[in-house]
């Protein structure tokens, strides 16, 4: 199974992403998370990419593509993968063609509203990933993650000016996928506005996801 996440940054794709690779057991990949390990590295192309990430800006299409299908040829790969923030460009979307062929499109909606709300409050597990907000899905002891203890931090693309610049360069380049896939007739639609903090989140949009993904079983 080979899935696109699509939808705003901010709107949980990588919350909702946790859940699906728990229960289809496929590959999460996020090129925003290979950046970031890039740059810790300071591998060349990490280098190459902080200046536009820290900008807030898309990285070249070129570094992306290239990150991307180093790690799709990863034996984990094999059996399927789930896209997370790429393709974020029609040019990426026409090179991920090229390299994959994708069952299905999930694109993930919500107000603008949830979306800076969501944003502005993220904070994320150093240790693990695991993804917390200071305003709907608060850790149990501030600071630390519930999961597994580590410390939580804020990125630092999550100011609100670098926001506005990451959402306005959503509305203009990002959004137009949504009908590309709408054309190849692999657009699933999802609204993402469940509050976080419900105890029914989780297996909410995970029915909605089952849904989406259904037909592909
Ligand atoms: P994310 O973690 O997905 O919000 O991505 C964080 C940042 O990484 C973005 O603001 C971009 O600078 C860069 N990035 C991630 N994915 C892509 C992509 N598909 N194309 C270009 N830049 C990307």
């Amino acid at each position: 199974m080979k899935i696109v996440l699509l939808g705003s940054p901010g709107v949980g794709k990588g919350t909702y992403a946790s859940f699906i690779k728990e229960k289809y057991k496929i590959p999460h990949i996020s090129t925003g998370d290979l950046f970031r390990e890039a740059m810790k590295n300071e591998t060349p192309l990490g280098k190459k990419a902080k200046e536009y990430y820290d900008a807030g800006k898309l990285v070249p299409d070129e570094l992306t593509i290239q990150i991307l299908s180093e790690r799709i040829k990863r034996p984990d790969c094999k059996g399927g993968f789930m896209l997370d923030g790429f393709p974020r460009t029609l040019a990426q979307a026409d090179a991920l063609e090229k390299i994959a062929k994708i069952d299905v499109t999930i694109n993930f909606f919500a107000s603008d509203k949830v979306i800076m709300q969501r944003l502005g409050g993220r904070i994320i597990c150093k240790n693990c990933g695991e993804i917390f907000n200071t305003v709907n899905r608060k850790p149990k002891k501030s600071g630390i993650c519930d999961k597994c203890g580590g410390e939580l931090y804020r990125r630092a693309d999550e100011v609100p000016e670098i926001i506005k610049k990451r959402l306005d360069t959503y509305h203009q380049q990002t959004k137009p996928l949504e009908e590309y896939y709408k054309k190849k007739g692999i657009l699933k639609n999802i609204r993402a506005e469940t509050d976080m903090n419900a105890s029914t989140f989780k297996v909410d949009i995970l029915d909605r996801i089952d849904e989406a993904l259904s037909s592909l079983r």
